[in-house]
């Protein structure tokens, strides 16, 4: 070694990136012993810093190992450093965070258990074998749990166990895996789980009782990390019709839960990205196409090609996995348009009547959280449901967005609050239109804007009056009121997550939406920045006979579409569709068509979606949102490529896109025998051309090339994956979501960039 080798240097380090909440320190404490250095690690605001001293080849090897091996929850953005006057620092320490320091307020995410731990569950000699609340600083509850800010287990609800001794060392000592791991726990001194049945508790194995009972066909209520389960043995037809029966819920597809990765590839085909994320950290439902042959009961995802299907995520799943063995129905546990029950008391009043048994923990959840779903596409990523795994993760913004919050829409709500350049929507709360819907909303803006400790001045909501997020921004005293168009909303969530303030053409497809001009929109062109937008297109208007009414019963909006397609002869045509009324109902709807009774008229894809599927007899009831537009999907023919007519006028600057052609010419190809899945096809393809044709002819009087596309169409993936392509390939520059999903959830997102843009005059 010569002399310059062996001198000691002094390096301060800057780490920035996901380094907080994530087991960072620990570990950097773990590394600079490994390679001889002395100095200190401490969280400051937004970054980590460490103080380093050593060897110049110790040093570097130092750094390379920050890039390279952190920890699988952290991710390193970038790594500042400096050399400074030596000081002789003769160990190394992790320091407290500077109090009050907004970055201590980071809150993680709630991860699954670990492979460290998944080998300690399962290791006989191990003294956490077969606990199912094992965790460690790189796994377990986190949101979920926590109460107030800091992230110390004082303000979770573990606080109320408290630990032995040695969970306590382990807790200490910063060598150990533990340490600093909030929730850890062990079977003397941890939560614990019972199997209860008929309101008593039983004195038996609470695993083995539980999967007896579901061997049996039962019901089981499960409590888990975010709130209860109902689950029943998914190759078991009777006991998912009984779930079925009891839930209220007719067709709507269960998430199935497989003990691992092989179990999931014998019941769907899926893609690398598929398994990726099934396997990650964050464990969502992930939709995968189903294998013509497995063992799941057809009653689970019922005219579906899809199948929801994850992986165990606690340690107390892994532990019914290992033992039942076969696949599980999971859904959510609640009533029917309820939220999620998440206390053990509400679970016994609200569940009692679904559940035949339950199995219980006493670690109180704090917030309830639902299961994410995800979709991969051959191009993208669809976000379905965001809530456990990625709330309250932040998504970076293009402005200064602190102190705003977007109250969202009315259905699939979500809220999101801003700080600084960050953007933190919340997880899914649900339809807004129950009363407890809107208690459990309120209760997560309350506790999240407490988490984050900020102040919250201005409110951005929808323009719908009668919206339950509209009536709380209105409620609320002393604050800027920000009214955000519903599509505006959309396109701006797109641009935002996308990091653009460029003015875009925007596709905005969806259900419903208020717009500016007291009609309902849903089928919108827009130019739009964050700032402002201008409807310069639309989808040519129908009636929506008897309203409401015609959004729960697709078959009136087919009528609707008969109506403006045959004129006169729609009810003949309707009854050689099948499409039948009640007499007296026959009467309203025609009354209602003809003279526009009680009947806005909206420009909604949605509703079209809605029309044709009611038309050709794919789907006639809707029990669940979207379903029409879903069985339309799964029906296509995805080696159809041929379309149907359509036409697209120019109106004193309104795009008028007029699907009636095509509706026409699909209900006489249907008359005359083709089949539905050709049908189906054509009529997915016709969409995406009228769409193409449409930003061509927009970007001609514009002169802009951005195309952002939102709204709940872009949920199915033919429309999504060929209007992406066909846009692309006519030189668009096409921006897509990718962290929030495309239908109502993201409004809150966007109303915060809006708002954000207008009040900043930013762009
Ligand atoms: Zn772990
Ligand atoms: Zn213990
Ligand atoms: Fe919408």
């Amino acid at each position: 070694m010569n002399q310059a080798q062996s001198i000691i240097y002094r390096r301060l380090l800057r780490v920035r990136g996901v380094v907080q909440g994530v087991g960072f320190r620990p570990w950097v404490y773990r590394t600079a012993i490994r390679h001889g250095l002395t100095g200190w690690v401490r969280n400051t605001s937004g970054s980590v810093e460490i103080d380093v001293e050593g060897l110049p080849d110790h040093l570097n090897a130092f750094a390379t190992t920050l890039w390279q091996e952190a920890p699988e929850l952290a991710r390193v953005d970038s790594i500042t450093s400096v050399d400074v006057d030596l000081i002789g620092y003769t160990e190394f320490n992790i320091l407290e965070s500077c109090a009050g320091d907004r970055a201590t307020s980071v809150i993680p995410v709630d991860v699954a258990t670990c492979p460290d731990c998944l080998k300690e569950l399962s290791g006989r000699s191990d003294r956490r074998f077969g606990y199912p609340f094992i965790n460690c600083t790189n796994c377990g509850p986190r949101f979920t749990i926590i109460q107030r800010i800091p992230y110390d287990r004082v303000n979770t609800t573990m606080a109320s166990f408290e630990m032995c001794d040695r969970c306590r060392e382990e807790y200490e000592k910063p060598s150990n895996r533990r340490f600093h791991a909030e929730p850890t726990a062990c079977p003397d001194c941890g939560p614990r789980i019972w199997f209860e049945a008929a309101g008593d508790r039983l004195d038996i194995d609470p695993i083995i009782a539980a999967t007896e009972c579901l061997r049996d066909g039962k019901i089981l209520a499960i409590k888990g990390l975010g709130g209860f389960h109902l689950a029943c043995d998914a190759t078991n037809d009777g006991a998912v019709v009984e779930l079925r029966k009891r839930k209220g819920r007719i067709a709507k597809s269960f998430a199935v839960m497989v003990r691992d990765i092989a179990a999931a590839e014998q019941l769907c085909e899926m893609d690398e990205t598929t398994r990726t994320l099934l396997q990650s950290f964050k464990r969502p439902i992930a939709l995968a196409k189903k294998r013509q042959s497995n063992r799941i009961s057809e009653f689970v995802a019922p005219g579906n090609r899809l199948l929801g299907l994850l992986l165990p995520y606690t340690p107390l799943h892994t532990l019914i996995m290992e033992q039942f063995g076969r696949p599980l129905v999971m859904t959510s546990g609640n009533l029917s348009e309820e939220p999620l029950v998440f206390t053990n008391r509400s679970a016994r009043n609200k569940l009692a009547a679904l559940a035949d048994a339950f199995l219980m923990h006493n670690r109180d959840i704090q917030v309830p959280c639902d299961d994410s779903v995800v979709r991969s596409l051959p191009n993208s990523l669809v976000m379905v449901r965001r809530a456990r795994g990625y709330v309250p993760e932040s998504i970076e913004m293009p402005l200064d967005c602190e102190g705003i919050l977007g109250t969202g829409a009315e259905q699939k709500s979500t809220f999101c609050l801003g700080t600084a350049h960050k953007a933190i929507p919340s997880q899914h709360i649900g339809d807004l239109d129950t009363v407890e819907t809107f208690d459990y909303y309120r209760y997560a803006v309350d506790h999240l804007v407490s988490l984050l400790g900020c102040e919250t001045k201005i409110i951005a909501h929808d323009l719908h009056p009668n919206y339950k997020s509209t009536h709380y921004a209105l409620s609320r005293k002393n604050v800027e009121l920000v009214g955000v168009q519903h599509h505006h909303a959309h396109i701006a969530a797109c641009l935002a997550e996308n990091g653009c303030t460029e003015t875009c053409i925007g596709l905005a497809l969806d259900g419903t939406g208020y717009g500016t001009n007291g009609t309902i929109w849903g089928g919108e062109i827009l130019l739009a920045s964050l700032t402002r937008f201008e409807r310069i297109g639309h989808l040519k208007e129908t009636v929506m006979p008897g309203g409401e009414s015609a959004i729960r019963d697709p078959k009136r909006m087919a009528m609707a579409y008969l109506h403006a397609s045959f004129g006169e002869e729609f009810e003949n045509i309707a009854k050689r569709l099948g499409l039948t009324f009640e007499p007296l109902e026959a009467r309203i709807i025609r009354h209602q068509i003809e003279t526009g009774l009680n009947s806005p008229i909206t420009s909604s894809a949605g509703r079209l979606f809605d029309a044709v599927s009611a038309a050709i007899g794919i789907c006639r009831d809707r029990d669940f949102e979207g379903r029409p537009a879903i069985e339309l999907e799964m029906a296509a023919d995805e080696a159809e490529s041929s379309s149907y007519p359509f036409s697209i006028r120019n109106e004193a600057d309104m795009l008028l896109l007029n699907s009636i052609p095509a509706f026409k010419a699909l209900v006489e190809e249907h008359l005359a025998g083709v089949s539905q899945a050709t049908i189906a096809a054509k009529f997915h393809n016709s969409v995406v051309e009228m769409m193409v044709s449409t930003c061509q002819k927009a970007r001609d009087l514009t002169g802009v090339n951005w195309v952002a596309l939102s709204g709940g169409v872009f949920q199915n993936s033919l429309i999504l994956t060929r209007l992406f392509d066909g846009l692309r390939s006519h030189g668009f520059d096409v921006l897509i979501h990718k962290l929030m999903p495309p239908n109502d959830a993201c409004i809150s997102l966007g109303q915060v960039a809006v708002a954000a843009a207008i009040l900043r005059k930013s762009n």
